[in-house]
Parts: structure tokens; C-alpha cells; sequence
């Protein structure tokens, strides 16, 4: 197995640790190498020394708020890059050894057309994100037809877990709220908390991959759990898990969430009537997409995939990482 890695001036493995071997193992299963989707001769130089079975692009700049400060390195990583890796298959002349898994994104379906959004729901892309996303997507299916490369494009709602990026909605309020349950920040402050997302792990999700890269011929899937739920109720739930309980009143932006009674000792440093929750405009969307809910039934068609992990997955592993963050404080 090889992945490849960003050079940068601080250590930026944290997520891969547990499998990094040291390279003086003899007979590694896992190597890294430097390289960047911006960098095509980079990857194709890596390809060609790895020869690989099967391609997994999940490198992006994944954050949708970022891609409208950085719109141009957004669509140049989320878009081009995915062109050049499939150019360095082509280029290798790889295309019937090599398959190509393109993570794609419910974020292509963005001010939705239909609902639940399946494999043939019209796009309508709401951010630079998605639309270099939707560049990907098309680009994948192009070389599938044009090369007979096997490409396909895993369409996948959102899936968390304690490794998500911490300034993602689900991280950011079970990092914020047990923060603030042990008194180490005053107050979490939120964008649209009516955004209703369909939220899966990412474990099956991986899985998924996995799956539609042994198949006969390759196909493009929707992987969602076909359950959303809103932000506001996905706060309720984390401080339910501390052991608060909380109330939310006014609208808009002068909405806020009040403690209204505390359980158990996971949250020492609250007490009935603290407002913990606040509207912060900044964190608003020049363009939002408001509601996603995806329908997975192909993938449990042709696949048999279903998510193994609880319908409320979401909610349970947020409870565990919300715990970690209250017994350990001090690695904030
Ligand atoms: P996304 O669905 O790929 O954009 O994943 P995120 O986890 O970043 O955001 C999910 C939803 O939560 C979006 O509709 C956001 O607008 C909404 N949201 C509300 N407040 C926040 C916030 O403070 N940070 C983030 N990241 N999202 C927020």
C-alpha cells in the first residue's frame, strides 16, 4: 500500500501513524511519499514506480467555507488534480491494470433537485468546492468512457469520525461543547444550525470504496445512510452525552442555546442558565446548501452495502469523542 503526503514544515501523519511503518522494515506493507495533486509529474513518477492495482483520490481541499477564501487552489487540487492522475494512467498506459476510485461528494447535488438525491438527481453545484467536485466527477466518467479505464465516482454524503477534521460541524461542536463543559472556553459559536445533513461513519464508507472497485464493471454510487437530521439537533444530542441539557430560543442570528439542568459530573464547570451556544454570522456560507438526504438503494442493490454502524452513528461516536475531549482536557 502507498499513500502520498504533503510536504510541510510540521509533522502531518497524525491520522496515519497507527500504520506507518519505520522504513528500515524489511518488506513494508505501507509506504509514503512526498508528493501533491498539483504536481503532475510527481504523480505520475509515483505511479509509475508503484504500478498500482487500484487508485483511491481522496485527496481534496474538503472544506466547502475554505473553498470560497480559496477558490482557485480549491478547483486546481479538487479538479485538476483529479485530471492528472488519470492523465498518469493513461500516460503510463495503465489504464487496464490501474482502477480509479474519485471521491465524489453529495455537495454536487447542492440546492437539490429531488429528494432523497440518488445516482440520477440533476447537479446543481452551491460552492467552489463543488463545483471543482463536479469538474472530478465528469472528468472520472469521461476517461471510464473514453480510455475504458475502470473509474468510477462514489457519490458520498457525509461521514465523520473521530479522525474528521476539527473545524467540520460534527467536530467542532463535540470539541467545542466538552471544552466548554470543563470551563476551558465560554461559549460555542455556530453557523446555519438549520443545514440538515445525512451523516454516516466513515467506516462503512471506506468500505464502500473498497467494494465498488471489485466489481465486474465499474458504476458510479450514491453512499448515504437515507436518515438527516439538523445541526441544532446534532448539538442537542453532544450535550445530552455531557450530560446537559439545553433549550434553544430567539431566531436567527439572535438565537442562542441556554443550559437548563446538568446531570452527572461531566460538566463541572456549567451551571442552569448559561448560554453556551451562540449565532456567529461568519460562520454563514456566501451560498449554503440547506438540506441533503441521500437514497442508497443501488448500493444495497448491485452491492448488498448497508451501513453496519447504528442508524444513529452519528450520535454515538460523538459521544465517545466528547468523553475522550471531557476526560482529557489538557490536549486541547
Ligand atoms: P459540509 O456539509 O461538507 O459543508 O460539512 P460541514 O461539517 O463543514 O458542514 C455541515 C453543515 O453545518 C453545513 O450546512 C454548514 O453550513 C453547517 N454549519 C453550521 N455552523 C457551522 C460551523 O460553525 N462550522 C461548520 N463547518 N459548519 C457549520
Amino acid at each position: 500500500m502507498h499513500g502520498i503526503k504533503r510536504r510541510a514544515s510540521h509533522l502531518n501523519t497524525q491520522r496515519v501513524d497507527h500504520i506507518y511503518e519505520d522504513p528500515h522494515t524489511e518488506n513494508r506493507k505501507f509506504n509514503l511519499h512526498y508528493g501533491d495533486l498539483t504536481d503532475s509529474s510527481n504523480l505520475t513518477r509515483i505511479l509509475r514506480d508503484t504500478q498500482p492495482d487500484e487508485v483511491y483520490n481522496l485527496g481534496a481541499q474538503s472544506h466547502v467555507a475554505v473553498s470560497f477564501e480559496a477558490p482557485e487552489y480549491t478547483a486546481d487540487v479538487d479538479a485538476i488534480g483529479t485530471l492528472r492522475l488519470l492523465e498518469a494512467i493513461r500516460f503510463l498506459g495503465l489504464e487496464k491494470k490501474t482502477r480509479f476510485y474519485q471521491a465524489s461528494t453529495s455537495e454536487l447535488f447542492g440546492l437539490v433537485q429531488e429528494a432523497p438525491q440518488r445516482e440520477t438527481t440533476p447537479f446543481y453545484p452551491r460552492s467552489p468546492y463543488a463545483v471543482a467536485k463536479m469538474y472530478a466527477y465528469w472528468i472520472t466518467v469521461n476517461y471510464r468512457e473514453a480510455y475504458g479505464i475502470y473509474a468510477c465516482n462514489g457519490i458520498l454524503f457525509n461521514h465523520e469520525s473521530p479522525r474528521r477534521g476539527e473545524t467540520f460541524v460534527t467536530r467542532k461542536i463535540t470539541r467545542g461543547l466538552s471544552n466548554i463543559a470543563m470551563g476551558l472556553e465560554p461559549c460555542l459559536y455556530m453557523g446555519n444550525i438549520d443545514a440538515l445533513r445525512d451523516w454516516g461513519h466513515a467506516k462503512d464508507y471506506v468500505r464502500m470504496q473498497w467494494m465498488m472497485l471489485q466489481q465486474l464493471q465499474p458504476e458510479d454510487f450514491v453512499i448515504a445512510t437515507g436518515v438527516q437530521y439538523s445541526v441544532r439537533e446534532f448539538i442537542q444530542w453532544t450535550a445530552k452525552e455531557l450530560g446537559i441539557t439545553l433549550e434553544f430560543s430567539g431566531s436567527g442570528i439572535d438565537e442562542v442555546a441556554t443550559v437548563t439542568a446538568i446531570e452527572g459530573d461531566m460538566a463541572p464547570a456549567l451551571k442552569p442558565g448559561d448560554v453556551i451556544v451562540k449565532i456567529d454570522p461568519r460562520y454563514f456560507r456566501p451560498a449554503e446548501v440547506e438540506t441533503l438526504l441521500g437514497d442508497p438503494s443501488k448500493a444495497k442493490q448491485n452491492l448488498g452495502w448497508t451501513p453496519e454502524m447504528p442508524r444513529t452513528c452519528a450520535l454515538k461516536w460523538c459521544a465517545r469523542t466528547t468523553r475522550q475531549r471531557a476526560a482529557m482536557p489538557c490536549s486541547s
